[in-house]
């Protein structure tokens, strides 16, 4: 499992476990008082045969669930890390489905620990033909985790939706789904990452995506950004 390191203007150290297609998890650590917190994000433990070992994953304190799909929600999964004493939050379709996630409404800041807010935001396809997939009155969210002012963006399952532009220039870390037909087209991230400006990027949720491809466009978008391919989230 690819482990992507990313250290805060404070010190804090940012560690990316980059465990599957649309799950990974975030190990934040202080420095000198050496406290941490770990954020895991769509936890699934088995992703088309390809079964990922938790144990080898930071213990979570928080989950962040973005909807309800096989890929991103893995019941068994969460309820064993909620048992553990993790902070479960998720959609209205997530906290409908798992009765111990709680749903976290779009724009509302929520304190998760010391030091970091959660902020759920829209994801849905905007494309025709494309959206039963993630219709937008489902709800389902994508996070924006605020780090001491350290802002990391996961987008869920999304296109390149208009609110993506109040991100502009606040982001430091972005995740953004690259796969057809479900989320972004490669020309569809190159137009996402343009309205966003993320200092670093990583493309996830990946699938058939030609990784080549989508590493040359991103790059010559924004060539000053931190762009990481990790084939993990295929
Ligand atoms: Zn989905
Ligand atoms: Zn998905």
């Amino acid at each position: 499992m690819t482990v992507e390191k990313f250290v805060t203007a404070l010190g804090i150290t940012v560690s990316v476990y980059c465990i599957n297609h649309g799950s990974l998890a975030l190990a934040i650590q202080w420095p000198e008082s050496g406290r941490t917190c770990t954020i895991w994000v769509d936890p699934v433990a088995n992703y088309y045969g390809n079964t990922v070992d938790y144990s080898s994953v930071p213990a979570a304190d928080v989950l962040l669930i973005t909807h309800a799909h096989g890929d991103h929600l893995d019941k068994a999964l969460a309820e064993e890390a909620i048992r553990g004493g993790a902070l479960c939050l998720g959609s209205e379709e997530v906290a409908a489905t798992l009765r111990e996630a709680s749903a976290l409404p779009h724009h509302a800041p929520v304190k998760v620990a010391e030091g970091i807010t959660v902020t759920a935001v829209p994801a849905y396809n905007q494309s025709p033909g494309h959206l039963k997939f993630h219709p937008q009155s489902r709800k389902d969210n994508g996070y924006v985790i605020d780090i001491e002012g350290y802002r990391i963006y996961v987008a869920g399952d999304t296109e390149d939706i208009p609110e993506m532009e109040n991100l502009k220039g606040s982001i430091d870390l972005a995740f953004l789904p690259v796969n057809q037909p479900y989320t972004m087209t490669i020309p569809q991230a190159v137009h996402a990452a343009r309205m966003i400006a993320p200092k670093a990027l990583i493309p996830y949720h990946l699938t058939d995506t030609d990784l080549t491809l989508l590493e040359d466009s991103l790059k010559a978008a924004l060539p000053e950004a931190d762009l990481r391919i990790v084939p993990e989230f295929r």
